[in-house]
């Protein structure tokens, strides 16, 4: 159920929380945001610091998103030093504020002279019946690999919001 390194919600139970706050969102006709949060150049900090520092790194971080969050939301470690969140009832617009929060706070975290650094990814969704949570978490997914691409230590947030335009045959 918990990450023992963060004390956040483990992976396996992200896909039973993700349906379910899908289908709320969907009975209730509310938006749906998730992020995927991961370290920059984790990897130096290891080998630099060591593998216990880096431990601690992730723990901090853990704490510092789930700080940045409110009660009702879920986050997640999602892997090594990749972590998630769903965002319950957050819209288009709160994301980005969310992010950017998250984003702040690892930065204000320094090893010797050294700034860490996160990457974002966000999405926003209003669920309906065609639409798959899968596909959702692939834009999140999406946009961290565009986070990674754009240079890294920033946040991209793509919306899926939009709901399909009445098609003009069937509007009166
Ligand atoms: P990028 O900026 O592209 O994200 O680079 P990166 O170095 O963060 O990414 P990469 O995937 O190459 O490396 C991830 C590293 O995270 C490698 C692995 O040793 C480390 N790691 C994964 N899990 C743990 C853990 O539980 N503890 C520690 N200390 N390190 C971990
Ligand atoms: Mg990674
Ligand atoms: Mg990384």
């Amino acid at each position: 159920l918990y990450d023992n390194l963060t004390g956040l919600y483990s992976r396996n139970i992200l896909d039973a929380r993700l349906r379910e706050e899908f289908q709320r969102a969907r009975r209730y006709d509310l938006p749906l945001s998730a992020l995927f949060i991961d370290i920059d150049a984790f990897k130096s900090i290891n080998d630099t610091y060591g593998h216990a520092e880096g431990d601690r790194v992730l723990a901090h971080i853990g704490r510092f998103i789930r700080d940045s969050l409110r009660e009702v939301d879920f986050p997640v470690r999602y892997g090594g030093e990749e972590f998630a969140a769903l965002l319950v009832g957050t819209d288009a617009e709160g994301v980005p504020i969310v992010a950017e929060r998250i984003r702040l706070a690892v930065k204000s975290l320094e090893i010797d002279e050294c700034t860490l650094t996160v990457s974002i990814g966000g999405a926003t969704i209003v669920p309906s019946a065609d639409r798959k949570s899968s596909d959702f978490i692939e834009l999140v997914d999406r946009a961290l690999s565009a986070a990674k691409d754009q240079g890294r230590d920033n946040v991209v947030v793509r919306n899926s919001d939009a709901r399909p335009a009445a098609s003009p045959e069937r509007s009166a």
